[in-house]
């Protein structure tokens, strides 16, 4: 069985970004007391009360710290027993990964999904990410010199310069800017990559600047040549692409997201996680007060 929990806090917003979250981080302890009540309240949901994989994503899980970290586990282990080998994923950002901070999570979680997104300094300051170039390139060796070894990294295509409306004084081109992206992230050394391609949904920082005619809107060609030159890189670099999004060495295939492309059952707490049962779908509401709220009063 599979549990996901979702952390919706984060330190600033992205400018592409339409997940739930917040840029509040006052009420991170009142929340992780509502998820931890929503663990109880759900106990029965799951067919089994056996975890084959629990993930933390978000928001930016690594925001919590390593006593709120010990509050979900001590919860999940009062109702759940949690296999020895199971895949215990936290999303992470690269500028929170401090080796103080990978010290803290590794009793916790054995596999950390790390959203870089991009090598190229003016992309990352352009979606408003909360870390830079050198960050992207240092985190993962710190998260290996900690003792992680199953690492996944997130990776973003169908970027270019001159669609965003961005002026670096780069002579690269958007394919030459992916090349490096990749070649950087292959020599990273990871089991696993996800890669997605840049959307521009509607409710963000982004989908207004489309409205006002301050960024292109994608180009679904550019993208399409992106995605086939990742899949012929990664391809001659051992890495089987075994989803549209998502390469393993080695059969290192994510465990947690696999069940949902497989269909099995999976128990979604906090703030809009959704949940699968076989039968039905369920989601929470997306808003942290009332989510607050609601599980106070149960
Ligand atoms: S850190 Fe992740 S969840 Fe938070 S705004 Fe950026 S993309 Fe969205």
């Amino acid at each position: 069985m599979h549990l996901y929990l979702h952390i919706p806090f984060c330190k600033q917003a992205c400018h592409y970004c339409d997940f739930h979250f917040s840029t509040n981080l006052t009420a991170k302890s009142e929340l992780v007391e509502a998820i931890c009540r929503e663990i109880e309240l759900q106990k029965e949901y799951l067919p089994t009360r056996t975890l084959e994989t629990v993930y933390f994503g978000g928001g930016t899980p690594s925001l919590l710290t390593d006593k709120e970290l010990g509050q979900i586990f001590e919860t999940i282990a009062k109702f759940y027993t949690v296999q020895s080998d199971a895949e215990i994923t936290l999303e992470a950002n690269p500028d929170d990964l401090t080796p103080q901070k990978l010290a803290e999570l590794k009793p916790f979680v054995n596999r950390l999904s790390i959203g870089l997104q991009s090598f190229h300094e003016p992309y990352l300051r352009f979606m408003n990410r909360a870390h830079n170039a050198q960050e992207s390139e240092k985190c993962v060796k710190l998260a290996q010199d900690a003792g992680f070894e199953n690492l996944t990294i997130d990776l973003m295509y169908g970027m270019d310069e001159a669609l965003l409306g961005i002026d670096s004084g780069t002579s690269a081109s958007s394919e030459g800017l992916w090349q490096r992206d990749l070649e950087m992230a292959v020599a990273l050394n990871t089991p696993h990559i996800s890669a997605y391609n840049l959307t521009i949904e509607p409710q963000t920082a982004l989908g207004n600047w489309l409205k006002k005619g301050k960024v292109k809107p994608i180009d679904d060609e550019l993208s399409a040549k992106h995605l086939r030159q990742m899949m012929d890189f990664l391809e001659a670099n051992r890495y089987e692409q075994y989803e549209i999004s998502n390469f393993a060495r080695n059969q290192q295939y994510a465990r947690h997201n696999s069940s949902y492309w497989k269909r099995r059952p999976y128990l979604g707490v906090g703030p809009s996680a959704h949940s699968f049962d076989m039968n039905t779908r369920q989601y929470n509401i997306a808003n942290n007060a009332l989510y607050i709220k609601s599980l106070k009063n149960l």
